[in-house]
């Protein structure tokens, strides 16, 4: 307590705002504003979660049973902002705050929660240490806090990949196979997982992660992300 004036010196002199929309931001708002939270555009793939565009750009890659987005992606758009954000600017917060978002509208839509864990694709260890944490652990850690399942950090990243933007479809397929391995500290023999990573273009490191979990006798494995991909 004894440090709230100090802070609100600082927030007088260093305003935080609003990732999207920068306008100062409240106390109780962590990112992001209340207004730009309601106008989130949200895909809603979870009602249909085994027939939109997502699970069908995965299929012939893995046998993931649902999967689903929290946001659309368009270019300069809302959810652009908030993943360059989350991953260039150090803000943790904005994982964790949509993580919570998908993870109350997830309940409320009455979708059922029969997830044993929560695995977030891992990111390689210097790239982690160099950003100071894993976005997709971020919206894996805010999903768990609402839904009361367990973060489970069942992947290893094994090497570092070039970079994929520059990559076609089929080079960036080939180019993360063999990446990724059990983490051994963690059974997941016969459990329902649902793996989480930040956006997903080609489909390409979610069928990789996905892949590696059911070639160890996963029992089921659901993919979310923050948001969909071109
Ligand atoms: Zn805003």
């Amino acid at each position: 307590m004894r440090f709230t004036f100090f802070n609100d010196f600082l927030a007088l002199l260093f305003p935080q705002t609003c990732v999207v929309c920068k306008r100062s931001l409240f106390d109780f708002e962590k990112g992001l504003c209340r207004i730009c939270e309601h106008q989130l555009p949200t895909t809603n793939y979870h009602l249909r979660p085994q027939n939109n565009d997502l699970s069908i750009k995965i299929m012939g890659l893995t046998q993931a049973t649902n999967v689903m987005a929290f946001l659309r992606f368009s270019k300069k758009g809302m959810s652009q902002k908030l993943l360059h954000a989350l991953k260039y600017r150090k803000k943790p917060e904005i994982g964790r705050l949509l993580g919570r978002l998908y993870g109350q509208k997830l309940l409320e839509d009455g979708f059922e929660i029969r997830w044993d864990g929560i695995v977030p694709v891992p990111l390689h260890p210097l790239k982690e240490k160099r950003r100071g944490y894993n976005q997709s652990q971020m919206f894996a850690e805010g999903l768990s806090l609402v839904l009361n399942v367990p973060v489970w950090k069942a992947l290893d990243r094994i090497e570092f990949t070039s970079t994929q933007t520059k990559k076609s479809r089929m080079e960036r397929i080939s180019n993360v196979e063999g990446v990724f391995g059990i983490n051994q500290s963690f059974e997941v023999l016969g459990k329902h997982l649902l793996l989480v990573d930040d956006v997903m273009t080609t489909g390409a490191t979610l069928s990789a992660c996905a892949n590696v979990l059911l070639s160890s006798k996963t029992q089921q494995v659901d993919l979310a992300v923050i948001a969909a991909g071109k």
